[in-house]
C-alpha cells in the first residue's frame, strides 16, 4: 500500500503529519503489511488495533513516521468530538466494585514522539475529562478518556 492510496487520510494531529487508515484499508494490509516499501513491524500488534478498531467504532488506527527512520509507527486515535486523540488501551479493573475492561488512556509520552512539543501534548492530554467506573462511577486507577461497558 502506498501513502497516496484513497483509504489513507492525512492529518496534522499534535503538529505532527499523521496517517489515517480507514477500516477497507486493513484487509489489505493484512494481505501485505507493507506500506511505501517499508514492511511494517510487529504487526501482530497492528492485527490486534484492527480487531479493536473493527469493534468500537469511536476509534481510528492511524501511522507515521518519527524523523528520518525508515520505520512506521501505529497508534490508536480516539474521536472525542473535538480532535482525534491518541491513545493507549488499557485493561484495568476498579478498585471499588472490581469491574475489568478496556480503557483509553491519552497520557503515555511514547504515544507523542516525533511531535514537535510532545511535552506540551502530554500536559494538554493530561487535562482532558476522564469517565468513571461504568460498573460503579467511581474514579478508575488510570486516566481513562473512555471505557468498554
Ligand atoms: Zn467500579
Amino acid at each position: 500500500m502506498n501513502l497516496n492510496n484513497n483509504l489513507i487520510t492525512q492529518q496534522k494531529i499534535d503538529g505532527q503529519l499523521v496517517y489515517v487508515l480507514a477500516t477497507e484499508a486493513f484487509e489489505l494490509l493484512v494481505n501485505n503489511p507493507v506500506i511505501e516499501g517499508q514492511p511494517i513491524s510487529a504487526f501482530d500488534t497492528v492485527c490486534n488495533m484492527m480487531d479493536f478498531v473493527r469493534k468500537y467504532v469511536s476509534f481510528s488506527l492511524a501511522f507515521y513516521s518519527i524523523g528520518n527512520q525508515k520505520k512506521w509507527m501505529f497508534c490508536l486515535l480516539f474521536d472525542n468530538k473535538e480532535k482525534l486523540q491518541r491513545v493507549q488501551i488499557e485493561n484495568v479493573q476498579c478498585k471499588v466494585c472490581n469491574w475489568t475492561g478496556f480503557i483509553a488512556n491519552p497520557t503515555i509520552l511514547e504515544l507523542y514522539y516525533g511531535c514537535p512539543d510532545r511535552w506540551g501534548v502530554l500536559e494538554e492530554a493530561s487535562k482532558t475529562p476522564i469517565v468513571n467506573c461504568p460498573n460503579c462511577n467511581s474514579t478508575l486507577p488510570r486516566h481513562s478518556i473512555w471505557a468498554s461497558s
